[in-house]
Formats: C-alpha cells, sequence, structure tokens
C-alpha cells in the first residue's frame, strides 16, 4: 500500500531520479505518522491532512481549519470520488482520514480502508456480527457511529458488544474482546474511545432489560482489561466497588438494583489533554419511570450527568448532573465538545453539552462547576437552570405524578446523537435540533408490580402524541452563542431526525438532511451557499480533510439511526425503503469530475392484498403483544410500517408464507443482513405473528 502510494505521489509531480528518495520518505513516513499517532498528535488542532478521531481531534469540535473551501466557493463543490455500497443499510459513522487512507464503519459494523484520494479499496474487516447474533436473542441496531485510530491500529465495535484493533495498514484482526456479557440484552452502537495507550467503550440498551450501565476501558496493545466504572450503585448488600458507587447510593431509594438503574453510556466519550480528564456522558433511569425505579425520589447518581473520571484508572473525580431524579428518557450521552471561551475577560476551558432536555450547558473543565445553562428549545419541564445550584427549576407535575402530562423535549429528545459541532472562529455551535413532545402517562400501569425482563424490557410509562408540538416544524439546525447563551440563527427543517454537522474555517456549516440533501450554509448567518441532492436520506456527519494541496469533503449517505426503524408512518412517507436506494460513501472536492449516477425517487411499498389469509382476532393479538411489539417493532417499525431500517413486512411475500417466513425468523435465514435467528418461537407463535403483519396490511388497505 505505502508503495503504490508512493509512487503515485511522485510520479505525478517528480522526475523519475526522485523516485527512489521519495519512495523511501513516504513509505517510512507513512509507518511513523501511524505509530507516533498518539495523544499529543490527536490533540493538534492546526494538523489538516487527518481527520484522527470521532469528532476530528480530542477536543470533539468537528472544525477543521481549513478554507481552501469557504463560502465565496463553495458553490463549485462537486463529486469527486464515490463508492457504492450495495449491500449496507444504515449509515451513520463518522470516517476517520489517516495518512491517506479513509477508514469506516458501515452496516453489521464492517470496517472498510479507502484510499482517501482515488476513493480505493485497500481492506475490508467483516467482524461477521450475523454468526453472533444467530447465537443469542438480539436487540440494537445494524448500525454504528464510528472507530478510533491509535498508534497505528484501528479500534471499532460490534452490534454484539465485542470491541476488536485492526492493523490500519493491513487490516488484520490484534485482538477482540467481548465487553458484556452476551446473556444481557445490551448492544453497542458507539464509537469505542482511544486515549493514553487504552481504549474505552460503553453500551446502549437501558430500555431492554433491567440494565445497570458501566463503561470498560481496555488496553490498546493487548486487549487486556484496564479498569471498569458501573454509572450507578449496586445491591448495597453486595458492597460498593468504590467511594463514589458508595456517594451514589445515598441518592436513590427503594431497590433500584432490581431494575438495573440504567444509565448506559452509549455515545458521548471525551478525552481532555488540558487537564488530563476523561469524560463520559451518561444516560437514562432504567426503567425511565423514577416511581418504579426510585420510589420517593432522589437525584440517582449518576444517571443523566458528565461523570469526570481519573483516564488511568477509572476513578472517579467530579460529575455534573444535568438531569437528576430522570423520568423522560434524557438522556446526557450526547457530545461533550472542549472548547475555550472568554467569559467575562476570563479564559475559561469550557465543555459545550447539548443534551436531550433541551438546555445547551457550559461547564467549566477545572472544576466541573456550571457557568451558565438556557434552553435551545422549548423546555417545558424545567423553567430554568439554577446558577447557584446547578440544579433545573421543575415545574409541576413533571413526573406525571398527577396524572398525564405533557412534556417537551420528549424521549426523542431535543438533541440525540447527530454531531454538535463548534467554531472557534465564529464562536457558534451548530446543533441538529428536534422540536417534539410528548405526553407522559402511568396511569395503566401497576407501578408495584413492573417488572424490567430481559431482552422484554420496558420503560414503565406510556406515550401519547399530543395535539400540538412545540413548533410547526419537527427540526431545525441551530448556531448557539455558548458565551452569550443565545441563539445567533436557525434554519426550520420540514422533516424529522438530519445529519450531525461539520464546521470549517472558510466560515461554513455543512449538514445532511433527512430529505437527502446535503447543504453548507454560512457559518455566520445561516445563509445556504451551496446543496447538493444525493437522492437518499444523510443521517451520517460530513468529514473533511486535506492531501496533495486538494481539500475534500465526505460523507456516508444511508439513512439510519432508531428513526428508520420505530419512526412510522412519518419516516415512511420519506420514502427510504428498504433495499431500493444504494448505499453510498460520496466525497466532494472544488475540482471534482466524478460522473455519479442518480439513485431512484423516494419509493413507497404498498401492501400486498391477499384475499385467501383469513385473520384471526386472537392470534393478531397475540402475534403483536407477545412478539412483534417486543422486538419486530425496532427495525420493521410499529404496526408494520417500515421507515426503512428493515423490509416492510406487509408488502413482503414471505409473510404469507409459513415455510420462507419460519426458515427465516425461526431458522436464521437471513442473519448475515442482520435480521436475527429467533429459535425459541414455536409454530403457532410464528402463526401468531404472520397473522399480526397480515392485520397491519389490511388495515393499512382499508385506510387508503
Ligand atoms: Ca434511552
Amino acid at each position: 500500500m505505502n508503495v503504490i502510494k508512493g509512487i503515485k505521489f511522485a510520479h505525478t509531480i517528480f522526475p523519475i531520479s526522485l523516485y527512489a528518495f521519495f519512495l523511501f520518505l513516504s513509505a517510512c513516513g507513512t509507518e511513523e505518522q501511524q505509530v507516533y499517532i498518539n495523544d499529543d498528535a490527536i490533540s493538534n488542532e492546526e494538523q489538516v491532512a487527518n481527520w484522527l478521531a470521532y469528532g476530528r481531534t480530542h477536543n470533539e469540535r468537528r472544525f477543521a481549519p481549513l478554507d481552501d473551501i469557504n463560502v465565496s466557493n463553495v458553490k463549485n463543490l462537486s463529486v469527486d470520488w464515490y463508492m457504492d455500497l450495495p449491500g449496507d443499510v444504515g449509515l451513520v459513522s463518522t470516517p476517520l482520514v489517516v495518512d491517506g487512507t479513509l477508514y469506516f464503519t458501515g452496516t453489521m459494523n464492517i470496517v472498510r480502508a479507502v484510499d482517501a484520494v482515488t476513493g480505493e479499496l485497500i481492506w475490508t474487516f467483516d467482524p461477521e456480527v450475523g454468526k453472533h447474533i444467530r447465537e443469542k436473542k438480539q436487540t440494537g441496531f445494524i448500525h454504528n457511529r464510528g472507530l478510533s485510530f491509535y498508534k497505528g491500529k484501528i479500534f471499532g465495535t460490534t452490534w454484539d458488544g465485542r470491541l476488536f484493533a485492526l492493523d490500519a495498514h493491513s487490516g488484520e484482526r490484534l485482538w477482540m474482546v467481548q465487553t458484556f456479557d452476551p446473556e444481557r440484552a445490551l448492544y453497542i452502537t458507539g464509537a469505542p474511545k482511544a486515549f493514553k495507550d487504552k481504549v474505552l467503550i460503553g453500551n446502549g440498551g437501558t430500555e431492554n432489560g433491567p440494565s445497570r450501565g458501566f463503561v470498560t476501558a481496555y488496553d490498546a496493545e493487548t486487549g487486556e482489561e484496564a479498569w471498569k466504572f458501573y454509572i450507578v450503585p449496586g445491591n448495597p448488600a453486595e458492597g460498593f466497588e468504590n467511594e463514589a458507587m458508595k456517594m451514589a447510593a445515598a441518592t436513590w431509594k427503594g431497590e433500584w438494583w432490581k431494575h438495573g438503574g440504567g444509565g448506559n453510556a452509549w455515545h458521548g466519550f471525551t478525552y481532555d489533554p488540558d487537564f488530563d480528564v476523561l469524560y463520559i456522558g451518561t444516560g437514562n433511569g432504567s426503567p425511565w419511570n423514577q416511581k418504579i425505579r426510585s420510589p420517593g425520589g432522589g437525584d440517582n447518581l449518576f444517571l443523566c450527568s458528565i461523570v469526570a473520571l481519573d483516564p488511568d484508572t477509572g476513578e472517579y473525580l467530579w460529575h455534573y448532573q444535568t438531569t437528576p431524579g430522570e423520568s423522560w428518557d434524557y438522556n446526557s450521552t450526547m457530545d461533550i465538545v472542549l472548547a475555550d471561551l472568554t467569559i467575562n475577560n476570563e479564559e475559561v476551558k469550557a465543555i459545550l453539552h447539548a443534551p436531550k432536555n433541551g438546555f445547551f450547558y457550559v461547564i467549566n473543565r477545572a472544576d466541573g462547576k456550571l457557568i451558565s445553562a438556557q434552553p435551545f428549545v422549548e423546555t417545558s419541564w424545567a423553567t430554568q437552570i439554577d446558577l447557584e445550584s446547578g440544579r433545573p427549576v421543575e415545574v409541576d407535575n413533571i413526573r406525571y405524578e398527577n396524572g398525564p402530562a405533557y412534556i417537551t423535549p420528549g424521549a426523542n429528545g431535543a438533541h440525540v446523537w447527530q454531531a454538535m459541532s463548534y467554531n472557534p472562529n465564529t464562536g457558534l455551535a451548530y446543533i441538529p435540533a428536534l422540536h417534539e413532545g410528548f405526553i407522559y402517562s402511568d396511569e395503566s400501569i401497576d407501578l408495584e408490580k413492573w417488572k424490567s425482563i430481559e431482552f422484554v424490557g420496558g420503560t414503565g410509562v406510556r406515550l401519547f402524541p399530543p395535539e400540538k408540538q412545540p413548533r410547526d416544524y419537527p427540526a431545525s439546525l441551530i448556531a448557539w452563542d455558548p458565551i452569550n447563551q443565545k441563539e445567533a440563527w436557525s434554519v426550520p427543517q420540514d422533516n424529522f431526525w438530519n445529519g450531525g454537522t461539520l464546521t470549517t474555517a472558510g466560515n461554513l456549516v455543512f449538514q445532511g438532511r433527512s430529505d437527502g440533501v446535503l447543504l453548507a450554509y454560512n457559518a455566520e448567518t445561516g445563509e445556504v451557499v451551496w446543496e447538493f441532492n444525493a437522492g437518499l436520506g444523510i443521517s451520517a456527519p460530513p468529514i473533511t480533510y486535506k492531501l496533495n494541496g486538494r481539500q475534500y469533503i465526505s460523507v456516508l449517505v444511508g439513512w439510519g439511526g432508531i428513526y428508520a426503524g420505530v419512526g412510522g408512518k412519518d419516516a415512511y412517507d420519506m420514502g427510504w425503503a428498504y433495499g431500493i436506494h444504494t448505499r453510498r460513501l460520496i466525497t466532494f472536492s472544488l475540482d471534482g469530475k466524478a460522473n455519479m449516477p442518480s439513485l431512484p425517487p423516494p419509493f413507497f411499498p404498498q401492501p400486498l392484498a391477499v384475499n385467501e389469509f383469513e385473520v384471526d382476532q386472537d392470534m393478531v393479538e397475540k402475534g403483536g403483544n407477545q412478539y412483534y411489539s417486543k422486538g419486530c417493532n425496532r427495525c420493521h417499525g410499529s404496526s408494520g410500517i417500515s421507515g426503512g431500517m428493515a423490509p416492510d413486512l406487509r408488502a413482503s411475500p414471505i409473510c404469507i408464507n409459513k415455510d420462507v417466513f419460519t426458515s427465516i425468523v425461526k431458522g436464521g435465514a437471513r442473519v448475515n443482513r442482520g435480521m436475527p435467528q429467533y429459535d425459541d418461537l414455536n409454530k403457532e407463535d410464528l402463526i401468531a405473528l404472520m397473522h399480526f403483519i397480515r392485520d397491519c396490511a389490511n388495515s393499512s388497505l382499508t385506510e387508503d
């Protein structure tokens, strides 16, 4: 690989007499740089050839000091190269670029290394997720948000909970570990975080069983466990792992450990080289309903917090809890961005954090104290954050104690994992925001008897759509001024679930939308300065890098994330039906000349009309309540309406063919494409499922 690159480089620019010299330099340089991509390299904001970490550098700003592409010339941006990914489904990940090679993780956690200049495939690594999901019941998702690079190694994760290290040159597997008990209903969709010769990973699954969240750091060289940090306390009778758990336990009531407690850290991990501290963003409660989880209240540490840990030992240093007594799925797992701000003439090393609860937090990294917080969307659960105590000023009945309560933001959050970026030149953070509320009610739930069952799970509260949403548009791109804690500009968007953002010194912000359009905005004003129709919903954030004097913008195009699974009719209406639109990695430059064929138009699978299948209502009930709503719906959509992550079963002839249906659901015939094997279902269960699916199809047909 090095040799080929060396020749190319020399061939285009230098006379033949210099071949050997540059061949030598290039090969050595590559080796050296890759091995020495250490914390100093990953902390370097100035370098522009690479995109070394999930958020580009350890600061996680997703800002590049590149201005070759800028507000004046971005109109000339065009496709330089592209790569079709015909087997892929959801693509949500951030590619890395290291020394001319672009690495990314696709569907089923397949890792690819691609020449970042030509788009040629260098190697592929397949962790064979299908084999692993065959072995157990499954929950979780077919997609993954990214990789980590450290000292010549690529680190990736799998749906079924494995963490692996690859040789970056060859793609050869160096080590692989299972990071949680495979009998647990946990999963990984997040990128691992490499720092100080370690690599950290958490997991998701708070809603899928009685889950107690934790993160684990492994030795980057060997894969041996270095340390583990639990996010919530366990049963006090068994003793606490550390003082932090003892302290946290004082904020819990009842027998919380029986419900797990939750807190799963599935996304935001940031290593802070300035203070040598690791921050983890923690998740919501298991279950959401605090009356079940911790009857009588309490803050329930360390749910919905930023927890600062010693990166070497995993020891607790400090925490800031954004949502005490969590009851709404308000994860604080969102991006933890490091910024240097001047506030009241003082230089402040700050954390910027915009979690699901709708407030934008600026936290002092020196001591973990809150500097300021203001709502960036409507926040009906709290009027403000009290700066003295750092606590929200809550309104009445927000824990639905006196009956159903309308709460915004709702469980989908004001901002989820779609990347926020921060531009030190404009001083603004760019947030892909959602505007949605729900009515929360536990009136029909027996709180005393409620129990979470592994792989069945639940939240302990029911959600209903309100008559009116907070705004007449479901999403927006918000440019937020963290110093003055106010919106600088925002752009309303017609559709939910748009992608993450990238910002550059070219005074630009890039974002892909769920309708398939990739846009560049003037970072200061929000004016649209370029747009490109990729022909398929974009969920991943763009990246940028500069090689051989040319700046590139690269993005994975592949509708994905939970909304593509459970988004229902709204997601269906986007037209990104399963199996129709080829997923792509598209790379742009100002001199791009690639001729990329367009994709088919949006497609809407139509339910099959089948007269000979007589639906039995008892079977429908059983198939729906016992099976479909406890697993199938996560990918195939509720009421059989697929948002595109998996086939729309209403339209599938397989669902009226008992033998083929059995071979897939029970036999595992499609595990390689991400359909788990449910071999504990008997003949009658399978038939009940078929009745439920047919009933969904019939209902849709009658509605039309
Ligand atoms: Ca959650």
